[in-house]
């Protein structure tokens, strides 16, 4: 049970280490952040966005949820979308899953999870979307592999049909959206795509600004 003391002593070596290399390694963060990066990832435990990346504190703006979903209604995700995008003014923002996601996985069956059922029911909307070339694959892995790639693609077209990120681009060309996939079993990440303020929006999430002051 008390294995969490590891954390805390982790902790107080970590500290150490980071004043003997930098004395003002914590002062310098202490009045305000300019993270240049969003990161919007699963929550699963093997992914952890700063390990991977090689991020310090004060680079990475951090949103995760079960299977790295863009919900238009998750006032969370939005909340942290906004306050990025807007006060903090990121230059990328970066959508990552990861093979072997186990929200993925639980979306491709057919079994009801109780009230997951209506998060998991986003993920069974992309597969239904892809459904062709989803059933063409020869096997349960590779069909989980690539929902688990169009899951990310979706998220980041999400993003680019917000009014937050249509006005960003319009106003001062960024953020870049960026789709990666994480492999588990290799540690490599993976990009899948890029959206830029040069992408077309289809033509029904499209926002014009031009009448607003
Ligand atoms: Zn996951």
């Amino acid at each position: 049970m008390d294995g969490y003391k590891r954390l805390l002593d982790y902790n107080e070596r970590w500290v150490r280490e980071r004043l003997r290399e930098n004395p003002g390694y914590f002062s310098r963060l202490k009045d305000d952040q300019t993270p240049e990066y969003v990161w919007i990832g699963c929550s699963d435990s093997r992914v952890p966005a700063e390990v991977v990346t090689g991020c310090e504190p004060g680079d990475l703006f951090v949103h995760r949820n079960v299977a790295n979903l863009v919900i238009h209604t998750d006032l969370n995700l939005l909340t942290v979308l906004n306050y990025a995008v807007d006060q903090l003014k990121v230059r990328h923002v970066i959508v990552c899953g990861h093979y072997g996601c186990g929200g993925v996985r639980a979306a491709m069956s057919s079994r009801s999870q109780g009230p997951l059922n209506r998060w998991l029911r986003n993920i069974k909307d992309i597969y239904e979307k892809h459904q062709v070339e989803l059933d063409a694959l020869p096997d349960f892995e590779a069909r989980f592999r690539r929902l688990v790639e169009l899951n990310v693609v979706e998220q980041v077209r999400d993003l680019a049909k917000t009014s937050l990120i249509q006005r960003a681009w319009h106003d001062e060309r960024r953020p870049w959206l960026h789709g990666w996939v994480y492999d588990i079993h290799t540690g490599r990440l993976k990009e899948l795509t890029l959206l830029t303020h040069e992408h077309e929006v289809d033509e029904i999430h499209r926002y014009d600004f031009s009448g607003e002051a």
